[in-house]
Order: C-alpha cells, then structure tokens, then sequence
C-alpha cells in the first residue's frame, strides 16, 4: 500500500490485450514520468498473487540494462490487480516504426543500430539465466532517446486476463522457433535467438518473414519448411523424437535454404548481415548461434557503422 500511494495515476496512456497503461509521477516529484502498468488479473489466480508469486517478477527489477525496460516496482491492489511500474517509453514501438511504409524512413545503418541494441538486450538476459520468449516488434518499446526497449517479459502475463478479443499481432505465434511447434521438452535461449532472427528479416523486408493465417502449428511448420527449409534427421539430429514432431513426406522435404536465396531476398543487408541472419535461423536449435556469438559477428563492425541515437528515425 505504501508503494501505491507513493505515485500519482495520470492518462491512460493505452489498453493492451491484458493491461491498461497509465501514465504516472511520484507524488514527491511531479518531472518524472512512470508507466504504470496495470494487469487485470484473472479471477482463478487471485488467491494465488502471494508474495513469492511476485518473487518471480520482481526478479526482472534486478535485470538492469539500458535495452531491458526497467521496472521499478510491483504492487498488487487490494481487488488483487497487479500494477508493474515501468520507464516511461513515448517513442512507440518499432512495429510502428516497421509499419508506417508512407511516413518512416530508416536504411541499414538505422537497422543495425536497433538490432545492436535487441542483440544487447537479449545477451544480457540470457547472462542472467532469463528467457524473454516473447521477442517481437511490438515488445521493443522505444525510448525518448531513440533507444530500443525489451518489454512484456511473459511472467506477469501469466497471471492476466485475456479479456478482449485477441488480434494477430499481439499473440501471434510468428516469431516461434520450431523447437516449441515440435515441443520441446527442453529449450534454452535459442528460442530467443530465432525470433530475433525474425524481427531482423522484418526490418529489412518491412514485412513479417515467417506468417501464416491462422497462425495453426500446422500453417507456421509449413511457413518455416517453406521460407528455411524442412527439419529432418540430417539437419537437426533427434528432431525426429520430439513430442510434437510432424513427419514428412521424403517427396514434400524442402531443402535448407542456401546463401544465394537468403541474398536475393535480403541483399541489402550484404552478405555478412546475411550470414549473421541465417546463423540465427538454424533450424537445430543446438547448431543456431547464441547471442555471445551473435554480438561478436563482423556485421557489426562493416560498413554501415550503426547510427547514433541521436540519428535514429522517430514515431510521426
Ligand atoms: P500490447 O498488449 O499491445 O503489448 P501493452 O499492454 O504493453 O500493449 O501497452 C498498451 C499501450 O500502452 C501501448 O500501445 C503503449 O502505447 C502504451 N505503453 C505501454 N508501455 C508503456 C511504457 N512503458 N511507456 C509508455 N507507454 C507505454
């Protein structure tokens, strides 16, 4: 309770599938802007919000990294909503930014400033033994300063209220490697690595790579056969005994997509850009990079060096 009266409930500031977002101020200091993230919670969990529930999140309060949205504090409400206090981010997200095709301009240097910044992100919670699963343009918030934000880590999610109709974009399943269609019984961060992958194709193709509608396991299998190739024993050694294993045809077996496709369809990126891309879309989830690997990749340090915050493009 004490934590709640200390901060001022300004505007909403939106309504996501699961939350309602207001802005907030300290009530001793008005010039600091909060976001005020508040989960309604679904009835069945209401008991369960215990203090070592809230353990969990209140993990991600130590994750501290300039490309991690910080959280500052977790409260629950006494008809048991739970309210995360984040930054305040008013730049947006980058599926905006990736959307609006008339208005936005943004080229590979822009790219591999933003991907710079997901990749950093992502390395440091993976360092601390932290999984997002959850990585899409519309989870990297961005910041007054033109930096880009992981946001929406999946564990206060689990406890929300599906309450409005969902829309494609916010629960889509397209940014799902295919260890998770097969499920899995184990995976690590790898499966974090392909959906970066995927935002990185997106930004450069201003489209989503990997669709399918309805996103069906059965429809995003076949979209990831088609788009990188098919998973066989030769590929992805075991992927054969995974539980949610679907078998193929030998006729129907796509083949592993190769440099030459990749560059036809991704050339702006150059072939080191490309090489890091298809690094992160191995389907063998043993055999796709990390992101320790991935950091230290020569797309980094090609030509174009990434822009300076300052530069990147902005909302409108
Ligand atoms: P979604 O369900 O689309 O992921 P959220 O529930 O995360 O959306 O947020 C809903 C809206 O609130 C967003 O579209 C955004 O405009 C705003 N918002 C979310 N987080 C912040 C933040 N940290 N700072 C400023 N605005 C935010």
């Amino acid at each position: 309770d004490a934590e709640r009266r200390k901060y001022v409930k300004g505007k909403k500031l939106g309504s996501g599938q699961y939350a309602d977002v207001f802005s907030a101020h300290l009530s001793t200091n008005p010039s600091t802007l909060y976001a005020i993230k508040k989960i309604k919670v679904i009835e069945d969990f209401k008991d369960g919000i215990t203090y070592d529930s809230l353990r969990e999140i209140r993990f991600l309060q130590e994750l501290r990294h300039p490309n991690i949205i910080l959280l500052h504090t977790v409260y629950s409400t006494k008809n048991q909503n739970l309210n995360l206090v984040l930054e305040y981010l008013p730049g947006g997200d980058l599926l905006q930014l990736i959307q609006d095709t008339g208005g936005t301009h943004y080229g590979m240097a822009d790219i591999k400033a933003w991907m710079a910044m997901l990749c950093r992100g992502v390395y440091w919670c993976h360092s601390n033994f932290v999984l997002h699963r959850d990585i899409k343009p519309n989870n990297l918030l961005i910041a007054a300063s033109g930096e880009i934000k992981l946001a929406d880590f999946g564990l206060a999610r689990s406890f929300a209220d599906p309450a409005q109709p969902m829309t494609y974009n916010t629960i889509t399943k397209w940014y799902r490697p295919p260890e998770l269609y097969y499920q899995a019984a184990h995976y690590g961060g790898a499966v974090d690595v392909w959906s970066v992958g995927c935002v990185f194709a997106e930004l450069v193709g201003r489209r989503v790579f990997l669709g399918a509608i309805p996103d069906t396991d059965v429809n995003m299998v076949g979209a990831i056969c088609n788009a990188v190739g098919t998973p066989t024993e030769d590929n992805w050694p075991g992927v054969s005994k995974l539980r949610g294993y679907i078998p193929v045809d030998a006729a129907d077996v796509k083949p592993v997509r190769g440099k030459e496709h990749w560059m036809q369809q991704f050339r702006a990126v150059g072939e080191l850009g490309v090489d890091l891309m298809m690094r992160m879309f191995a389907l063998d989830p043993n055999a796709r990079c990390g992101m320790e690997q991935a950091l230290r990749h020569p797309w980094w340090t090609a030509e174009p060096r990434p822009s300076r915050n300052e530069d990147l493009p902005r909302r409108g």
